[in-house]
């Protein structure tokens, strides 16, 4: 699926949140506001467990589903892991792949998430790649180094219509979680290197669409001002998509500004 930005793309991160009648729940308050928000790109995130039910609830919807993850092979002996065309067959249609928890607790590396990134495109699956600094290395003044880098590897072997297929979150990992966001211009100086690094490797036309979202404790009240910012397409949310409400008003701005922007 080529997928654009014409509208503002908001996810939903549940991280490991919820049980299964809360997220049904959560869906359903979503759901009943959704036919308001058709000019934005929802999607939801939870954990596998609640994936199916979750699906359930918003078929029929404009609201897409997303995995917190994914593993490269297709099946076999890999106890805890789930597949590609498992993820397909609970309802998938996007994948987070990166994430800094991820990368933090569970070992994951620019070389697993290539693979990862590789298996989910490879079975229709869409990737949110997420990258971003710690904030020692935005102290030291390496956050281009580690971004560039970061989509260097992660892309690594990819071909333009494959690229096209493809979400880039830049979440800094100080801002996940934290409450404290990095300010408009900050996260807009990293989006346009990311954006000019997508010029440089995969030209204009593919850069100029391509979705490149704000992660870090997006919020109701500081929606606005990022995704005015020219380079910011949308946002991935943690915490505040834990509720309908907060996850609807932070749609409800998104579209705002990108309506202002336009
Ligand atoms: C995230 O989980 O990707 C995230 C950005 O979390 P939070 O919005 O809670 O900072």
């Amino acid at each position: 699926m080529t997928i654009s930005n014409e509208k503002p793309f908001l996810a939903g991160n549940w991280k490991m949140h919820k049980t299964i009648p809360e997220a049904v729940e959560m869906v359903k308050a979503l759901k009943e506001e959704s036919p308001q928000l058709t000019d934005a790109e929802l999607v939801v995130i939870p954990p596998y467990t609640m994936l199916s039910e979750v699906k359930k609830v918003i078929e029929g919807s404009t609201i897409q589903l997303g995995a917190q993850n994914i593993f490269w092979e297709e099946k076999g002996a890999f106890t805890g892991e789930v597949s590609p065309p498992m993820l397909k067959d609970a309802g998938c249609q996007y994948v987070t792949i990166g994430h800094s928890e991820r990368r933090q607790y569970f070992g994951e590396t620019n070389e697993t998430v290539n693979k990862k990134i590789k298996a989910a495109l490879a079975h229709e699956l869409t990737p949110i790649m997420c990258i971003g600094e710690s904030l020692e290395e935005r102290e030291k003044g390496n956050t281009m180094d580690k971004v560039g880098t970061q989509i260097n590897s992660g892309l690594e072997g990819l071909g333009k219509d494959e690229i096209r297929r493809i979400v880039i979150a830049y979440e800094p990992i100080w801002a996940i979680g934290t409450g404290v966001t990095a300010t408009p211009p900050q996260a807009e100086e990293v989006h346009s290197f990311i954006r000019k690094k997508l010029t440089e490797k995969y030209g204009n036309e593919i850069a100029s669409y391509a979705i490149i979202l704000y992660g870090g404790s997006v919020k109701p009240a500081n929606t606005y001002s990022i995704l005015k910012e020219n380079n910011i397409n949308g946002a991935l949310v943690g915490g505040a998509s834990l509720e309908a409400d907060s996850f609807i008003q932070i749609t409800k701005e998104a579209i705002k500004a990108y309506k202002e922007k336009k």
